[in-house]
């Protein structure tokens, strides 16, 4: 098992992102294989007792346990790491493996971690429930307003921890602004890139430290298997993520890991095709709903700020129905796009945060954050976009917009 043979690291280091998404981290078995392997193993025999113990010893390179690293694994995180810029990469099980693990291991009773306020759900949970009852103090702050970002530093302030765009009202934090604030007082800089994804938004280029993904989205992209990535520097993995990934247990599956390195080959591909579409679909639905929101239209009110941080303005859009009766009679009413909370799917998926993803937020809360009750979420597949705008335009009539 090696680079593929004949590679030249210093090389392929240099390929383009669309590049790296397909052959980034391929590691070949003797058989060469041209699509990676499944190392379905939990362990690794020895040619002898020597070897093993220098493994151990971190002294001779080689796998030990697939709990620490598995080969597919391997080629999964390399290929990361090598998409996002990022010096090292660790896969987990899960998208929320991968945030909780980022800000657990390097906090401690008695720190201070500053969070947006417009976070995923599970992420808020975290932040407002879990962290605190481990005597760890946090503040959240609305996240596109710089100046509160600098206000709520604390002496004893060790992570930041933002999402951009942030699901679901597509609020888009200033990178370059609040990691400079956060470095100012020692703090690193936690990014929860999901709905931007590595093709679109590049956040250790504006300064973040550690980059996470939910792998489940649109990595995998074709609804098949659940997973997440943490990239970060070798300093923060050797000292603080390491160990913690290892002893508890955070990493992916090889099968996993196998699925998401054949998500990747296409994902540069996927997620301009559906930002096209996001597009087409937000200009018909624009003038056809109460409000609209889209990182990449002009009238999006942080528009100017959306394009200087991302490539394009994403695959997901959310817009305003009058209330939650509106909402769910127009979810109803469609025929192609499904009724799903997932995102980042070959499939067009609509769902209503207030009673799903947002579930767990208290109401005052979505209120804060302008989750509204009449609030849809609307994830742009690879469908033909003429045949959404006629499913939608379907459904407006049968509620009478
Ligand atoms: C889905 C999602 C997560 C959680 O990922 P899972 O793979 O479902 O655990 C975290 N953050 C954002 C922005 C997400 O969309």
């Amino acid at each position: 098992m090696k680079p593929r043979t004949g590679v030249d690291r210093s090389i392929t280091k240099t390929w383009r992102p669309a590049t790296q998404a397909i052959r980034g981290g391929t590691w070949r078995s003797d058989f060469g294989e041209t699509s990676e392997a499944l190392f379905l193993t939990s362990g690794f025999a020895y040619e002898s007792a020597d070897e093993v113990a220098a493994r151990f010893r971190g002294e001779a390179q080689g796998f030990t346990y697939s709990r620490q690293t598995n080969p597919t694994v391997s080629m999964f995180e390399e290929r990361m790491a090598l998409l996002e810029g990022s010096e090292t990469a660790r896969a987990t099980g899960t998208g929320m493996a991968a945030m909780a693990a980022a800000l657990l291991c390097q906090v401690q009773a008695g720190d201070h971690v500053v969070a947006a306020r417009a976070l995923f759900g599970s992420c808020r949970w975290l932040v407002d429930t879990l962290l605190p009852r481990y005597g760890v103090e946090t503040t959240v702050v609305d996240g596109r307003d710089t100046q509160a970002w600098a206000k709520a530093r604390k002496p004893n302030t060790k992570a930041f921890f933002l999402e951009t765009p942030a699901n679901p009202t597509l609020d888009i934090v200033d990178l370059k602004a609040v990691c400079d604030l956060a470095h100012e007082v020692g703090a690193r800089v936690v990014v929860d890139n999901v709905f931007a994804t590595p093709v679109l938004q590049k956040p250790m280029e504006m300064g973040a430290d550690i980059v996470c993904y939910s792998a489940t989205k649109h990595i995998d992209g074709q609804g098949r298997v659940l997973g997440g990535v943490i990239l970060c520097d070798k300093q923060f993995d050797t000292d603080l993520l390491g160990p913690f990934f290892r002893h508890t247990g955070q990493i992916m599956s090889a099968f996993n890991a196998w699925v998401l390195l054949k998500g990747l080959e296409t994902l540069d591909m996927r997620v301009r095709r559906m930002c096209e579409n996001a597009v087409q679909v937000a200009d018909f639905l624009s003038p056809r709903v109460p409000t609209l929101l889209y990182p990449g239209r002009k009238d999006f009110p942080q528009y100017d700020l959306a394009m200087k941080q991302m490539a394009a303005g994403g695959t997901i859009l959310s817009f305003h129905m009058e209330d939650e009766k509106q909402a769910f009679a127009l979810l109803n009413a469609l025929e192609l796009i499904d009724i799903s909370n997932n995102i980042g799917d070959s499939r067009s998926l609509a769902t209503h945060p207030s009673s799903t993803t947002h579930k767990a937020v208290a109401v005052e809360i979505q209120r804060e954050l302008g989750i509204t009750p009449g609030m849809i979420r609307l994830s742009v597949g690879l469908e033909d976009p003429q045949d959404l705008i006629e499913d939608l335009d379907r459904a407006l009539k049968i509620i009478g917009l």
